[in-house]
């Protein structure tokens, strides 16, 4: 689909809210929430050298890690990836990629993680990621096949910008749903993007509600690790303080009322202690 079309979708979910229209059954609804799953890819390590710039300004002196995680629910009206990673190919830097302070490593590809659970990228029906950092959107290239869910602000700073910062190659054709607001994906409530601007002007986060594990907020970079959470100090390199503020209390208020638990992906911890791919979450 060309660039012009898909400003269409973008004007009919703007026009229909939610964009979700029909009417499905209570029991067809219940089974495609019942059979909802959920893999959690290891897509990266973080060494920082200096966590002062990420806490405030708060001195830390020894290294700090940080996992990088993306998510594929799988849902029986199609995939969603959620964040992507750094780009595969800082697998072959087995020194890791150094951007101060930051040192960037990579064990397995995304690519490698999705072909063990038997999923190609082409048959991956939305892509969506948090924001566009090449830690989340590193592997988008990847998805050509995929319609992909941005708020605009993140459209036009990665596809209207000279330095998008990733490669985008292959992106051409794509579908967008661009996006000023929230979107129930499936029309369900199961999987709802939820705009959290801040960090990045057009940073977002993901509710999902798995059957088994209950319902959860993917950060994205919201917070960056559950230290920051508690200490609710606002990393130097932000783009927006006020509006970071003000997305963090949405959340809080979000996950209070629907009693969901907080998902910091970068947070090492709290990460490392979740089943990873090739293991479905349910
Ligand atoms: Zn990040």
């Amino acid at each position: 689909m060309n660039r012009k079309f898909s400003w269409t979708v973008a004007l009919l979910i703007m026009l229909l809210g939610s964009g979700c229209t029909g009417k499905k059954s209570d029991k067809s609804k219940e089974q495609d929430i019942a059979s909802l799953e959920m893999y959690v890819f290891d897509v990266g390590k973080i060494q920082v050298n200096d966590i002062s710039q990420l806490n405030g300004g708060e001195e830390v002196k020894a290294p700090v890690y940080f996992t990088n995680t993306a998510f594929l629910i799988r849902h029986p009206k199609g995939d969603l990836i959620w964040d992507t990673g750094f780009a595969d190919s800082v697998v072959n830097h087995p020194m890791g990629e150094v951007t101060s302070p930051y040192y960037s490593t990579m064990e397995k590809t995304l690519s490698s993680q999705l072909d063990e659970i038997g999923v190609g990228p082409d048959n991956v029906k939305y892509l969506a990621v948090s924001h566009k950092h090449p830690d989340h959107s590193g592997n988008m290239s990847l998805f050509s096949e995929s319609t992909i869910i941005l708020q605009e602000a993140e459209y036009q700073a990665l596809f209207e910008s000279e330095t998008p910062g990733i490669v985008l190659e292959g992106l051409d054709d794509n579908e967008f749903i661009k996006l000023d607001g929230e979107l129930d994906v499936f029309c369900d409530g199961t999987v709802v993007v939820i705009p959290t601007p801040g960090h990045t002007e057009g940073h977002q986060v993901l509710f999902v509600n798995l059957p088994e594990t209950g319902p959860i907020i993917l950060s994205g970079d919201l917070w960056l690790f559950n230290t920051g959470v508690r200490s609710q100090a606002v990393p130097l390199f932000n783009e927006n303080v006020a509006e970071t503020s003000a997305s963090w209390e949405k959340v809080q208020a979000l996950l209070r009322e629907k009693k969901a638990t907080l998902w910091v992906q970068h947070d090492s911890e709290q990460m490392l202690a979740i089943p990873h791919s090739p293991k479905a979450l349910h």
